[in-house]
């Protein structure tokens, strides 16, 4: 029988493992390798830090879409594999051999260059450490009764996590105990609108969030800024954009110039005809495109269907990225900035908005599950 193997519970392979559920294959095993038996939606992440959801509201339960699909769990993590051998190596359960292999395993995030500070250092990834680890924070935080926290990064994941840190602390400490200060040295949203940035600065300076417009690194009291000034800090939360993980280097596989998988037409490896990859793991090198859950969303249903026609050897299904992705930014309390191709729209609507796509994507992977066994195919 052929093995299917499902590296990472990333969001284009919860399509995967959705597509399998709805048609299970019995003649082909699948096998997942993920850490944890959730898979967190981080677009949820920031509402959860401001105090709007409980956690498990933000992620996708993994064993009920197992069972349904007849997908086999290993609870570990990728750590190498050899593209010749067709074989995936895991941190602690061995190696595991496959015919088709995709890989969904999200990035990484460089803090080295914060690591040399006496502060609490949290890097906004893995996510399911970020969550750990925030929480006991914000406990150290309330029993201290004061807070001062840099969030370095002004992406988008940035400006939505100082907000949320400033509106929970302010709301917890009261505000003038709670400061938070967004450091933002290659500019705030780069590649957004100058309407989206206008309004995402006016909601820092609204809800009490500081701005460095300066390049940092650790230092003993928090971080040392370029301009040479020190920002006290107890905590930094880390969310410096995208690196790829190690054990892509000598996968044997086909990289992007950062060690990212490069993939083409179909999510295929370009290397290997029988790897796949999506989400952030991945580099579209016909068709570059941002990072972003949006992107790894959108290849899961041709990811999906590649995979199939790939172990029935069936020609491949195209797909082509959509040029420009919709952002919807929280800013603290239930209100959002819509950024659509430099448009900009902001309030408490959008933060419905959001609210109901966000709610609607995890409920779709626990939606129509109780059929007992899928239709098998
Ligand atoms: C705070 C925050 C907010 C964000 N908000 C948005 C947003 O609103 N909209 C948007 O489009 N993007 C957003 N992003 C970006 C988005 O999170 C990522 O682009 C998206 O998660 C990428 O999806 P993915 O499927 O590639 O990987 P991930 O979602 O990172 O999933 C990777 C999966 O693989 C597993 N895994 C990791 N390493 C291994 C390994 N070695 N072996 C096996 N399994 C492994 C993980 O446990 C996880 O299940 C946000 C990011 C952050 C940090």
């Amino acid at each position: 029988m052929k093995r299917l193997l499902l590296a990472g519970a990333g969001h284009a392979h919860l399509q995967v493992l959705k597509s399998l559920a709805a048609r299970r294959r019995r003649d082909v095993e699948v096998v997942l390798v993920t850490p944890h038996l959730r898979q967190m939606y981080s677009g949820m992440l920031p509402g959860w830090i401001a105090g709007h959801y409980a956690l498990a509201e933000c992620a996708v339960r993994l064993e009920p879409l197992l069972r349904t699909a007849g997908v086999r769990l290993v609870q570990d993590s990728v750590a190498g594999m050899d593209a010749g051998r067709r074989v995936v190596r895991c941190a602690e359960a061995g190696e595991i051999g496959y015919d088709v292999l995709s890989v969904d395993t999200g990035a990484e995030l460089d803090a080295s260059s914060l690591a040399a500070t006496d502060a609490a250092l949290l890097p906004v990834r893995p996510l399911e450490a970020f969550v750990v680890a925030w929480d006991r924070q914000a406990e150290r935080f309330l029993r201290a009764g004061r807070a001062a926290v840099a969030v370095v990064g002004g992406g988008a994941a940035g400006v939505e996590l100082a907000l949320a840190i400033r509106h929970r602390l302010a709301h917890r400490l009261g505000g003038d105990k709670a400061r938070v200060t967004l450091v933002a040295g290659g500019g705030l949203l780069a590649g957004h609108g100058a309407a989206v940035v206008a309004r995402a600065e006016a909601a820092l300076k609204q809800y009490g969030v500081d701005i460095a417009r300066s390049h940092a690194a650790g230092a003993p009291a928090g971080l040392l800024l370029a301009s040479g000034e020190e920002l006290a800090a107890d905590c930094i939360v880390a969310a410096t954009g995208a690196a790829a993980p190690g054990w892509t280097k000598d996968a044997g596989l086909a990289l992007d110039g950062r060690g990212f998988l490069a993939v083409g037409d179909g999510q295929r490896s370009i290397s290997h005809a029988e790897v796949f990859a999506a989400g952030d793991i991945a580099s579209r090198t016909d068709a570059p495109h941002a990072r972003s859950g949006v992107y790894a969303v959108r290849a899961g249903p041709v990811l999906s269907v590649n995979l199939q026609r790939t172990l029935e050897g069936r020609p491949l299904a195209a797909y082509r990225p959509q040029r420009h992705s919709l952002y919807l930014l929280a800013t603290g309390p239930k209100e959002a900035i819509a950024s659509w191709r430099g448009l900009c729209f902001a309030g408490k609507w959008v933060w419905r908005w959001k609210d109901r796509i966000d709610r609607a994507f995890v409920a779709r992977f626990d939606a129509g599950l109780n059929l007992p066994a899928g239709k098998p195919s």
